[in-house]
């Protein structure tokens, strides 16, 4: 099962399948679902299991998108979303790498049950390589329910400070309750990650040696690191909370407008701290998808950033195949070539499709590669 052509008949049989058990009311709700178009970020198709986030994170902008703080479980069955991603014309099975826990926490109480029941079955249905991020403690019990779904699971739990936690981070469990989570997880034969995201400037780097040595006791060696976002109102919550923000305002390129985010400049701190990590024995990952690729062992090359992985796992991709695949979508090319990291597709003349980024997005996710669409012939 790996030509681009196969997969993409799987996933007919899979829209096939799983609409053949819903009512009319539940495909439509699906349908007008944003899981059915959402477009994949570079962390992969990010799935929400629940609306709102009671963990209360200073630094976080998901109240700026207007996401209350008393959670409630995502409104969809898991049938229903797995028919709503189905329908998703950027997802391909096996290949799209699947991110929980973007806009909420994953396992509040109030979601722990439908955001387990989303991960394993939308793994039955795709194998999406996936990867959750979480503040909570994970339980022997949730862990045992997650087994039943993507073995290779990538876990992701966040820290930013030890000190000033109850402060900024004031509904989530504590960091060494976090972490004990992520030895359960560890012995349940999950990977598991310290994920400094947001590293907030004057507060997470000083603490860092700290957080290390934390994470190391509980047996977590593997790290990502991610920058702050400020929004009109988070870097304002800090402050009004007593902590120093002077660092991040100096490092803030331009104030947020309302419902904007700016990414505090973090380049220097991340060099630094990655260079920390790296002498204490931690494998530092350069994005949560690298971690999420190197826990399923695979490869990927989509991004500048590649490629990560192990180049022997780079899935097959021939010219003539991708010429077939892109004849089946009813575009017409010169002429292709196929690299490790990189496809070049030659356009003929005027050859073009309204649905051109939705091809060039299926097909980088289908091989693993970066995609270029170019109306220059190729020699
Ligand atoms: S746990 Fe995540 S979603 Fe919830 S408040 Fe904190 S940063 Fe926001
Ligand atoms: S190449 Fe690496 S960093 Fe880029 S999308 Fe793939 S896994 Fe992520």
């Amino acid at each position: 099962m790996n030509s681009f052509i196969e997969l993409l008949e799987l996933k007919k049989r899979i829209i096939e399948e799983l609409g053949g058990g819903l009512s009319g009311e539940s495909i439509v709700k699906a349908s007008r679902d944003p899981h059915a178009f959402r477009k994949p970020r570079q962390c992969g198709v990010t799935i929400h299991t629940g609306v709102g986030c009671s963990y209360m994170c200073a630094y976080c902008y998901v109240y700026d998108m207007g996401f209350p703080a008393k959670p409630k479980p995502y409104p969809l069955s898991p049938v229903e979303l797995a028919y709503s991603l189905a329908l998703n014309p950027y997802v391909v099975p096996m290949r799209t790498l699947a991110a929980y826990g973007s806009v909420t926490e994953p396992f509040l109480k109030e979601t722990v049950s439908r955001a387990v029941e989303y991960i394993t079955n939308i793994y039955k249905y795709f194998k999406l390589p996936s990867q959750v991020s979480t503040k909570s403690s994970l339980s022997s019990e949730v862990l045992e329910a997650l087994m039943h779904g993507d073995k290779c699971l990538s876990i992701l739990i966040t820290v930013v400070t030890l000190e000033k936690h109850r402060v900024i981070e004031k509904g989530a469990p504590s960091p060494v309750d976090r972490l004990e989570g992520a030895l359960r997880a560890l012995k349940s034969g999950f990977r598991a990650a310290l994920f400094i995201r947001p590293i907030v400037p004057g507060l997470t780097d000083r603490e860092f040696e700290e957080i290390l040595s934390l994470a190391e006791l509980h047996g977590v060696r593997e790290i990502v690191l991610g920058s702050l976002r400020a929004t009109y109102t988070n870097v304002a919550r800090m402050k009004a909370l007593g902590l120093d923000t002077s660092e991040i305002e100096l490092r803030l390129p331009r104030k947020p407008g309302v419902g904007e985010q700016v990414a505090v400049y973090s380049v220097d701190l991340k060099a630094k701290l990655r260079k920390l990590a790296v002498e204490r024995g931690f494998k530092v990952f350069e994005s949560a998808c690298a971690a999420n690729i190197s826990a399923h062992n695979e490869y990927c090359s989509m991004c500048s950033k590649g490629p990560c992985g192990s180049l022997e796992k780079a899935p097959k991709a021939s010219a003539s195949e991708v010429v077939e695949f892109l004849l089946t979508e009813g575009l017409r090319v010169s002429g292709v070539s196929v690299s490790k990291t990189k496809i070049v597709v030659g356009l003929d003349k005027g050859s073009r499709l309204k649905s051109m980024g939705v091809l060039k997005a299926v097909l980088s996710q289908a091989s693993r590669r970066m995609v270029e669409f170019s109306s220059a012939s190729l020699s």
